[in-house]
Order: structure tokens, then sequence, then C-alpha cells
């Protein structure tokens, strides 16, 4: 059993002790509770990384070994809940291994032929996407993945960021995931992709780094939630010196939307959007960054309490798990003081608790 006193953060509010026994977090201590094992500090519920793709590594699909060390790394940095986003293999072995965080599975990400990074995408022909969207939905945990835009190498020196889908076939595909009992989550870099994703209704846009706005609004508006991937959009300066001087428009794009990277996710948090918390670890990001993405999302100027909410008890709840809430699983991460008011405790968590085991704990 143990024991957590100080502060505890949850769903309901606060409380200064809490108990954790058969898995479950209590607010009432239970018999044998001055036995526990104490841990002293600031806990809250543990963190949600909605964009993690383990298993995934710079060589495409990794080995098993480096999928666990992986999965491992994500969960010493306090993130017991990882939604995968898309992964070109069968993951589902993971869910019985220990010190890994909980994964909620995607499928395969979905786009078309040289419409996406080589060999990580199912590549199909846009007239399939209802039957694929319901086909991915089957392979995951309630969430399937579309890639919205993506470079349209094949003009040249005009090529750009194009949308992949018509506008009437995305609208029928998201419709036959909501009936497959699936959500959308939808990767788009581009301004012109946006519109159709908002009036399809997806369920989550990814990056979003072509949101005007408007379209900030309406999403809020339509409560579409928005993951802004701050390390990922910091990486935009470097894909716009490598395309530079084949994609001279693309590039021009890219490094317009990394100058401009902190004012936009700043209006996002403004605009009222429920956001969430993804490192987009795995493909050209490496795992265990979760806490650098959360610090550079409040370097941008989300409010730290937005970010903190988001990748914590907000997070949980858009995605249907609990927060600590009296009888629900122990996911808990522990630190030296409130990161809310001192962001820098979350690159060093004192425990990490995974459904009621400690799988970390800082030596000092
Ligand atoms: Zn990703």
């Amino acid at each position: 059993m143990i024991h957590l006193t100080g502060t505890v953060l949850h769903a309901g509010g606060e409380a200064t002790d809490a108990w954790i026994d058969g898995g479950i977090i209590t607010y009432r201590e239970p018999r044998g509770g001055s036995r526990a094992r104490t841990i002293r500090g600031f806990a809250m519920p543990g963190l949600v990384d909605v964009h993690c793709h383990i298993g995934l590594g710079s060589d495409i699909v990794v080995d098993r070994d480096e999928a666990l060390a992986q999965a491992s790394d994500v969960l010493a940095t306090g993130v017991t809940l990882v939604r995968d986003l898309g992964v070109p293999a069968d993951m589902t072995w993971i869910d019985s291994e220990p010190n890994t965080p909980h994964i909620i599975h995607c499928g395969t990400h979905i786009a078309r032929p040289k419409r996406y990074l080589r060999g990580v995408s199912r590549d199909i022909d846009p007239a399939e996407l209802p039957d694929v969207v319901v086909e991915e939905a089957e392979r995951g945990n309630g969430w399937v993945k579309l890639v919205g835009d993506w470079i349209e190498r094949s003009k040249g020196s005009d090529a750009d960021l194009e949308p992949l889908w018509p506008r009437d076939i995305l609208i029928d595909a998201v419709q036959a995931a909501h009936e497959a009992g699936a959500k959308v989550a939808v990767h788009t870099f581009a301004t012109e992709t946006i519109d159709d994703l908002l009036d399809a209704g997806v369920d989550d846009i990814e990056h979003g780094t072509g949101m005007t706005l408007d379209h900030m609004q309406d999403a809020a508006a339509r409560g579409i939630l928005v993951t802004p991937t701050a390390n990922q959009v910091a990486s935009f300066a470097d894909i716009a010196n490598q395309a530079g001087a084949k994609y001279p428009v693309y590039a021009s794009r890219m490094k317009r939307m990394y100058e401009n990277r902190f004012d936009h996710m700043a209006a996002m948090a403004d605009a009222g959007i429920s956001l969430l918390m993804g490192s987009d670890s795995g493909s050209t990001l490496a795992h265990g960054t979760f806490p650098s993405e959360l610090q550079a999302c409040v370097e941008a100027g989300i409010p730290a309490s937005t970010v903190i909410a988001a990748a914590s008890w907000e997070g949980r709840r858009r995605l249907g798990f609990p927060a600590l809430e009296e009888g629900t699983i122990a996911d808990v991460v522990v630190y030296s003081a409130d990161p809310r008011s001192d962001m820098g405790v979350v690159s060093s968590p004192l425990a990490v608790i995974r459904a009621g085991e400690l799988v970390s704990e800082a030596t000092d």
C-alpha cells in the first residue's frame, strides 16, 4: 500500500492524503494504512501524451526490445497513458508488458501513395477511405488517424502542402468512423484543409499550424480537440531548410509557420480550444520528451495551468479516462512542487505510479 501526502490533486479537487491499495486510489484511510509506504509531494493524475508513436523509430518499425525501451522511457517521465496515433505494425502485444504506459492504439496512419513519410502509412485510393477507416477502427481502441495534408511533390518547384482527401469523401469517412464507434484524429499543417475537417466533424486536429483565428474559434465552439505539438513545429525550420532549393514554395510556407509558431499556439489557448498535449515522439523526435513539450507550450504563451491540466486530468477526461476520483485507477505522478507555478519540476518527477504500482522513484 502507498500513502500519498502533501497535496493530491484530482478531478474533484484537492486532498492532503490519499492511499493506493489494489491499484485503486482512496481518500479514506484503509485498514493498515498506517503501515503504507509514504510518498510526500505534489501528486496529480498521471500524464497523458496523446501523440506518441511507441513502436515507431527512425528505422520505421522497431524491434520489441526497442519498443519496450521507448515505453519505459515514456513512463519514467510520468506519462501513464499514451494514445499512439498510428504505428504500421500490430503493437497490442505490448499491453501485457509491465513497465509500460497504458496505450490507446489507433491502427496505422491512413494516407495516399507518396503523400506521407515512406513506409509509415497505409496508402490508399481516396474512394476507399470510408471502408479503410472502419477497418483501422477495428484494429484500434476507439481512434483512427488520417493524414490530412502533405507536400504534393509531383508539382516540382511549385509543390506545396495540399489536402489529401476530397471533401465529400472526408465527410463520409468521418461519419463511417463515428458509426463504427471510433473518433478521428487528423494530421494537418495546411490552412486549406481545415474548413473540410471542421465541417466533417473530426474529433481532434493534430499540429493545426494552418488554423486561422476563425478556425480556432470554430473548433472551440464545436468542441473539436487540438494538439499543438510544439516540439514538432519547432522542427519546421529544419524541414524548410532541407526542402529549400527544390521546393521553394513549400519551404517558405514551413518557415513562415515556424516563425509565427509562438503567437499561433498562444492564440489557440486564447480562443478557448480544448487542447491536448502530444510529444509526437517516434519518427523524427525521441521518446521521453513529453516534459520538454509541456515546457515548450508554456514558452509559446499557453498558460501553464492550461498546459498542465491538458497534460493530466483534463487530457484524461477528454479521452474518457478517470483522473483520481475516489475508487478509480491509481495512475499518479508526484512532483516536489505544483508544476503550474514551477514548470521546472515536470522534468524530474519524484515518483510515477501506474495502476497502483510504483514504477519509478527519484533517489537522492
Ligand atoms: Zn505523429
